[in-house]
């Protein structure tokens, strides 16, 4: 940290960024990376906590809003190439041959290290806004703008500071922090603050179940961290923007976080469902429920706030261009001034009265062309929920009221209109109601707790869906990370890409374990999209998130997600998801690829907490078979 003379104004320099970043990539694995993500995070002064944590990501800010570098690698060559005065050409085959910009740069800047005198030295506010004015420059002239931006920032920079300057425009920063980590490293500083509220202290130790002295400290230690981790992921999922947050717990402390509530154009992360495979088990575990049709769509949350409305995806990215159709309805039939609700979109066949398959709804997921597609193709979207409705956060009230609340908000018209529901607490109404959605074309329903308040960014048996079952087969896809792959043999060779190493998410941890080995189910236009998609993510080592016993030919950054299908999920001694001391890991039997599921990201996967219950479920289904 840098002071100003004797100003109180404290500066972040850049340098000091680089060299943690630079300690967290060398790392290889998750507790030694947050115990220095929480050196990094202490020293960083409040007004630019945000900028480092967004940084660290490789981002400019929170998903859902942050603009995008945009940044190609044939500009950073020519940027680079400015700044060193080494020659284009040069420089793309130091690329070559190293394979990673970031590199090339430090090693061109030690080299010329001699030469050059730091003219200034760079602040981590400089950098940013550099690249603030990277991403927002556009149309004639912006790429000498670039250029120069990028430029400017070279001259000045240390080559470990190039390093990181080089790679993050390019979207090739790869430190691997997931959000996750950075609650954890945030819980383990604002534990030590909750500490001095010695009644909160007393009740935790109240609730101690270890004797020996040693083993309590550590279990206090770790029982206040996961109540601060709690306290911390609530606001999270009302407000995914960790740097906010950060920003509001080094100014105020705890008692800043308390300040956060929802708002119309932050995006609310979504309830998600749990699995069942059968209306009895569903009736048993609910009693009397809602049970609505499962539609294959798109899940919209929308934000509406007088004229703007803006909507999200299930993954918080703002894709209110994809509809404008919706965007006109949500004015004129949703009566409040202020309202965030969701739903799912479809494209339905008026004349046929039928629901159209997901294929033809996806097709609205273009770049061009979308006001006429919206003409052509109108989709519908069929409300489920709310979450407010003008100044009032109706998250808290059960879904018996929230579904009251949403179907008074919906004025009639062509476009939005409530689920088709029904409530019942009897399995054969609730596998009749089944069986006609099935028929109708749709997916199968989705059974939900009328007492339940809406539980925001986590699957929770308040909503449990029911989709065709497979019969000998696992009775859902499984959608699972790729991590790494093989080089092809044989036809294989030609595409460079023989099988995928595949994990699930441990969302305990924040780590990517190992179930699949997967050579089968894809098409050729798979394996060309795969291997283009692959070869671009390549890493020399492990990523530190990634747990896995087998070595693929080459790593990947954990980012891309696939749908897997496969017979049964078994014990395996080399894969490590749910691999405990006493038991070896789980695997899938027999997976094949089905589809990319472009609209999760890794931590959306599959966890290997429903991996263990599809497992168990998996194994009672079998006993009653063979009775
Ligand atoms: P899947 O692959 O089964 O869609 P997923 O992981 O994408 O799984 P889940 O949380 O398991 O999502 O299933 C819930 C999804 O179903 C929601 O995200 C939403 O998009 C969709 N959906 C369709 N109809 C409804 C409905 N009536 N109520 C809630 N969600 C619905």
């Amino acid at each position: 940290m840098f002071f100003i003379e004797k100003h109180p104004i404290v500066v972040m320099l850049f340098r000091d960024v680089a060299q943690h970043f630079s300690r967290i990539g060398g790392v290889s694995s998750r507790l030694e990376m947050t115990k220095l993500l929480v050196d990094m995070l202490e020293e960083l002064p409040a007004d630019e906590i945000d900028k480092a944590i967004y940084l660290s990501q490789g981002v400019l800010g929170a998903g859902y809003k942050a603009a995008e570098i945009g940044l190609g690698e044939n500009l950073m060559i020519t940027a680079i190439s400015k700044a060193t005065g080494y020659g284009s050409k040069e420089v793309e085959a130091l690329y070559k041959k190293k394979g990673d910009l970031g590199t090339v740069v430090e090693e061109i800047a030690d080299k010329k290290k001699q030469k050059s005198l730091f003219t200034e030295q760079l602040s981590l506010g400089k950098v940013f806004a550099n690249f603030e004015k990277i991403a927002s420059s556009a149309g004639h002239g912006s790429q000498d703008l670039k250029i120069k931006l990028m430029a400017e920032l070279f001259n000045s920079a240390s080559p470990l500071e190039a390093r990181y300057i080089a790679r993050i425009p390019i979207g090739k920063m790869r430190l691997g922090i997931g959000d996750p980590t950075i609650m954890d490293g945030l819980a383990i500083i604002y534990s030590k603050e909750f500490l001095k509220n010695k009644a909160a202290a007393k009740e935790i130790e109240a609730g101690l179940k270890e004797k020996n002295e040693t083993k309590r400290k550590k279990e206090f230690d770790l029982r206040v961290k996961q109540k601060i981790r709690e306290i911390i992921e609530e606001k999270y999922n009302i407000h995914s923007d960790l740097g906010d947050i950060a920003k509001m717990l080094k100014k105020k402390g705890l008692k800043g976080i308390d300040e956060i509530e929802i708002s119309t154009g932050v995006p609310i992360r979504p309830t998600l469902a749990e699995r069942l495979p059968t209306a009895e088990e569903i009736a048993e575990k609910l009693g009397k429920c809602l049970v609505e049709s499962k539609y294959d769509g798109f899940r919209l949350q929308v934000h509406k706030n007088g004229n703007d409305v803006v909507i999200f995806s299930r993954q918080s990215e703002n894709v209110t261009h994809m509809f404008p159709e919706i965007v006109a309805a949500v004015k004129e039939q949703i009566k409040a001034k202020k309202a965030i609700f969701e739903g799912e979109a479809l494209a339905y066949n008026e004349e046929t009265q039928e629901y159209q398959p997901f294929q033809i709804t996806i097709q609205r997921k273009r770049k061009y062309d979308i006001a006429e597609k919206s003409r052509e193709m109108p989709l519908k979207l069929f409300a489920f929920d709310v979450m407010m409705v003008e100044e009032r956060n109706v998250m808290p009230q059960p879904l018996s009221e929230r579904r009251k609340i949403l179907s008074g908000l919906i004025s009639r018209g062509q476009t939005i209109e409530l689920t088709k529901s029904i409530v019942t607490d009897s399995p054969k109404e609730i596998e009749k109601f089944f069986e006609a959605s099935i028929e109708a074309g749709l997916e199968g329903i989705i059974a939900k707790d009328l007492n339940a308040r809406y539980i925001a960014g986590a699957r929770k048996f308040s909503w449990i869906k029911l989709k065709r079952s497979y019969r000998g087969e696992l009775s859902d896809s499984v959608d699972v990370v790729i991590v790494g792959y093989y080089a092809g043999r044989g036809k294989r060779a030609e595409f460079g890409l023989g099988g995928l190493l595949t994990c699930v998410y441990d969302d305990s941890q924040d780590e990517f374990r190992s179930i699949a080995k997967i050579g089968t189910g894809m098409t050729e236009q798979h394996m060309k999209e795969l291997h283009s998609m692959l070869s671009k993510e390549r890493l020399a080592k492990k990523p530190t998130r990634v747990v896995s016993g087998l070595e693929p030919d080459h790593w990947c950054n954990p980012m891309h997600v696939i749908e897997v299908r496969a017979d049964e999920i078994t014990r395996s001694p080399v894969h490590t998801a749910g691999k405990t001391n006493a038991e070896n890991g789980l695997a899938l039997r027999f997976p094949r690829m089905v589809s990319f599921r472009n609209d999760k990201n890794p931590e959306q996967a599959t966890t290997v907490k429903e991996i263990m219950a599809m497992y168990r479920k998996q194994k009672t289904v079998k006993v009653e078979e063979e009775k």
